[in-house]
């Protein structure tokens, strides 16, 4: 099949990556394995380090005490990735390197390794960018240290460094200190199917890629392998963008973050017209100032996994006068997405329902396109309507949530197969006598 995706030079924005004739939208534009990616310390002890997949009970590495597996199976195949960097691990115990570093390092192993590598089709790692020249003396001193780390981390398999690199890897790439700047800047976050952060990865095809923040396409995963799919129509020759940040933020907030993460200045259609910005800041501000405020604490709790303590934060501000604030209002929304979430962890399901239905109307508004965040969010709540036997409202849900995830994740995906499951599922007990319901 030729490809559905050119490298072209993007006015104002270097390389970036265009369609080469017309792609519709819900179609499939480009799949891509990792040059190297792992799963995430946070998520370490929950997903296999082989196949990603979250799983109850895990095999762990007898040596590094780190690695995980679903089986025996996994385990074998994993080997041979795994093997260097489990006696790095070792060596630093109880110490546990970051993320950032244990993949710059399995970059490293990779590149040690001559091989035909499918995942710099489009784009190597030597032409990455690092950005080192633009950042500011304190980011540079927070990735000087990851580069020290990182030299700690390969002393066992790799002790001398930059000697070893020079004979296998280009010379931009040779400094750890510019290999950690470009892995930092263009590694993408792997998620599950609820979105939830599992691992990190380098796709170097696809870090030409540019930000928009009403983006054309939308990268979603299956395991490792990373899937890229239009959500809107596109012409040939149009830039294929994807959005690096939630998008459903303020512009002067999704600027800075811009600015500070990727080091470039947004100008987006969306940046322009500052779109949405007033919808996001609609009522009163003495009435939603409080929201705002309260936002960084009860995102602390939640870090805490303090359950009880997030829902009576949320509650109290959603309760009084939070009847004030319209929903449509980024804080009000924060704040009952929180408190949906503290009510599913406390199981209590009447309560996360309610919260739940609160967003949906405001999801719809702001995210115009089929996303995956939108599908995942109608997906929970189908759940809390199906748990709560209310079948009609639960065959109505999941159907929205199907139209949006076969978009975005097309109707192969592992996600959109188990969704259609669960709407036959519903479909069956609907046509059920009601006697026996
Ligand atoms: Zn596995
Ligand atoms: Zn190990
Ligand atoms: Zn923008």
């Amino acid at each position: 099949m030729a490809p559905k995706l050119e490298r072209f030079t993007s006015p104002g924005k270097g390389n970036g990556l265009r369609a080469t004739g017309r792609i519709r939208k819900g179609e499939p534009v480009y799949s891509a394995e990792p040059l190297a990616c792992c799963v995430s310390n946070k998520a370490a002890r929950q997903v296999c380090h082989h196949c990603f997949t979250r799983c109850e009970s895990l095999l762990r590495c007898s040596q590094c005490k780190m690695a995980r597996y679903c089986d025996t199976t996994c385990q074998k195949r994993a080997w041979s990735g795994h093997k260097r960097e489990c006696k790095c691990l070792r060596s630093l115990l109880p110490r546990i390197p970051t993320d950032s570093v244990r993949l710059a390092a399995r970059i490293i192993f990779t590149l040690l390794t001559p091989s035909q590598r499918s995942s710099e089709e489009l784009y190597t790692l030597e032409e990455h960018e690092s950005h080192l020249s633009s950042m500011s003396p304190q980011k540079r001193e927070g990735l000087s240290q990851l580069a020290a780390m990182l030299q700690l981390y390969l002393q066992q398999e790799v002790p001398n460094l930059t000697q070893e690199m020079t004979l296998v890897i280009p010379p931009s790439c040779q400094e750890p200190l510019s290999l950690i700047a470009k892995v930092t800047c263009n590694c993408f976050t792997i998620s599950d199917g609820e979105l939830q952060e599992i691992g990190v990865g380098l796709y170097p095809s696809l870090s030409l890629l540019n930000h928009d923040c009403r983006p054309n396409c939308v990268m979603v995963f299956e395991g490792t392998k990373l899937h890229l799919r239009a959500v809107q129509d596109i012409s040939p020759k149009e830039e294929l963008t994807i959005s690096y940040i939630e998008t459903v933020s303020l512009t002067v907030d999704r600027q800075r973050q811009l600015e500070e993460q990727y080091h470039f200045t947004c100008h987006c259609q969306r940046c322009d017209s500052q779109d949405m910005d007033g919808l996001m800041l609609s009522g009163d501000e003495a009435a939603w100032r409080p929201m705002k405020e309260a936002l960084p604490r009860l995102g602390e709790l939640q870090a805490e996994f303090d359950w009880q303590a997030v829902l009576e934060g949320c509650s109290s501000l959603l309760l009084p006068d939070g009847g004030a604030v319209p929903d449509e209002n980024l804080y009000k929304l924060r704040v009952t997405d929180l408190a949906l979430d503290a009510c599913v962890h406390l199981a209590h399901w009447e309560e996360a329902l309610r919260y739940g239905e609160k967003t949906l109307p405001v999801y719809r508004q702001y995210y115009p396109d089929p996303h995956p965040v939108h599908g995942v969010q109608l997906m929970r709540v189908g759940k809390l309507h199906h748990y709560l036997g209310h079948i009609e409202e639960t065959m109505d849900t999941f159907t929205q949530a199907y139209e949006i995830i076969k978009v975005t994740h097309g109707s192969a995906h592992p996600l959109t197969c188990d969704l259609r499951g669960k709407l036959e599922e519903c479909r069956a007990e609907l046509s059920q006598p009601s006697s026996s319901r």
